[in-house]
């Protein structure tokens, strides 16, 4: 069996995963990055999502190089407006406060083709495509990575391998989760009005529905939808045909953006979320969807993932600095605990936000009405809630 020794071994090549090799191979390290399909078939490809990348994971793609490209291909968010059931109940956040964007929108085929175009072209990365993972080893120096060809010898094992984490099974990892038994479907479509960078997210009976501003794709407005509501009703919504889809989406859209003229594509997902009790084991810690997943009611499960790793680059550069040894269990405690809270907050959050738009009681509807006043009204509320969306207090 082929042998290969890397300082870091990264198992698990999706956003996370390509951007934690990416930013990363800054530090000097050797890396290995292990992915389970064929990243460069066209087959295996088929996200249609857009990210929504926060103001605080742009200063940090900026740091390493990788903004201007992505820039290209991103639509700034300048106003985001939310809506309770009914546009007369709206809280509207802007970004005059601070001269910036409240965040970008970018396809993830875009954001992934980007990084990858980038890593081929470090020197100190290697990336093993379509190989999968038996298991692995621990020595006292060495975790060892055994898949049906090679075994990578490194000092510490990154887990980016998605929510449902091979690695994380593997060492019996506690988690805390919960299953929504919601969907969400995600829809491209060109429709008739300017939307001028707004963001729309409208909080209905059954979940929320956002409208996300994409750049514009000559010459037709686009944008997409992200649209949570029951398994069952959004699995028949997939079977209609577009112009059915498109009248139903034109209602629920309550034409912010003008008549939806055509569907580009259409996907859906099951919600789920969970949360790992603890972001290590054995020289092995979990970043992004290995570690946590949410609900995308605040679009920042990525952005979370993205904020692990800024973490993780400072906590390598430390480390190195000071010529301790990556990998061990001070190393990955530390880890954790840079980044644990940050995740089991937003896994309260998201969830909370849910549960409160909601409620159809008369009462709690008086009161989320008289508070999403209060917040309209209140500078230091709104800037705060603002700040969040835009990930600089994440
Ligand atoms: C509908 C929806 C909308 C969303 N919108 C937003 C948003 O606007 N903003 C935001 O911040 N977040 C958003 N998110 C969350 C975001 O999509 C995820 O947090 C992010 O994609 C996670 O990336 P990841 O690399 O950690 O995991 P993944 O994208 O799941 O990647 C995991 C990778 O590991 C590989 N892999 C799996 N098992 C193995 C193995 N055994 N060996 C090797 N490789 C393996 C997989 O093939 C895959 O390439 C949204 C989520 C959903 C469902």
């Amino acid at each position: 069996m082929k042998e290969i020794y890397s300082n870091i071994n990264i198992i698990g090549g999706g956003l996370i995963g390509a951007l934690t090799a990416y930013s990363l191979s800054k530090t000097g390290f050797t890396i290995s990055l292990i992915e389970k399909k064929d990243v460069y078939s066209v087959k295996n490809n088929l996200d249609y999502r857009t990210v929504a990348i926060s103001e605080g994971t742009k200063l940090f793609l900026e740091k390493i190089g990788l903004w201007y490209e992505i820039n290209k291909y991103s639509q700034p968010i300048k106003k985001i407006k939310i809506i309770d059931r009914l546009q007369s109940n709206t809280l509207e956040f802007d970004n005059t406060r601070r001269e910036s964007n409240l965040g970008y929108i970018v396809k993830n085929k875009h954001l992934l083709n980007i990084v990858y175009k980038k890593l081929r072209q470090k020197k100190n990365i290697k990336i093993f495509n379509n190989s999968k993972i038996k298991d692995f080893e621990n020595t006292n120096d060495f975790i060892i990575t055994n898949t049906e060809n090679f075994s990578v010898f490194s000092s510490l094992n990154i887990a980016a391998d998605g929510k449902n984490s091979f690695v994380r099974k593997h060492y019996k990892i506690p988690l805390f989760t919960k299953d929504y038994n919601k969907k969400a479907l995600v829809i491209t479509f060109c429709h008739e009005k300017n939307h001028y960078g707004a963001a729309y997210e409208f909080f209905y009976k059954n979940g929320p529905l956002a409208i996300l501003p994409m750049k514009f794709q000559n010459p037709n407005f686009v944008s997409s939808i992200v649209w949570t509501n029951e398994k069952n009703y959004l699995d028949e919504i997939m079977k209609l045909s577009n112009e059915k889809l498109i009248s139903i989406l034109n209602n629920e859209s309550q034409y912010v953006v003008g008549r939806i003229k055509k569907i580009l594509t259409k996907q859906s997902f099951h919600l789920t979320a969970h949360l790992n009790t603890k972001f290590y084991s054995e020289r092995t810690i979990f970043i992004g969807d290995s570690a946590h997943s949410f609900h995308p009611i605040a679009g920042q499960g990525w952005n979370l993932g993205m904020k692990d790793l800024e973490n993780l680059y400072y906590l390598i550069f430390k480390y190195r600095e000071l010529g301790i040894e990556i990998g061990d269990q001070l190393f990955c405690k530390e880890y954790h605990d840079n980044n644990y809270f940050n995740s089991y907050r937003l896994y309260q959050v998201t969830d909370k936000l849910d549960n409160l738009f909601k409620i159809q009681n008369p009462i709690i509807s008086l009161g989320r009405s008289f508070g999403l006043n209060i917040i309209q009204k209140n500078k230091t509320i709104n800037n705060f809630i603002s700040d969040f969306a835009m990930g600089v207090n994440l």
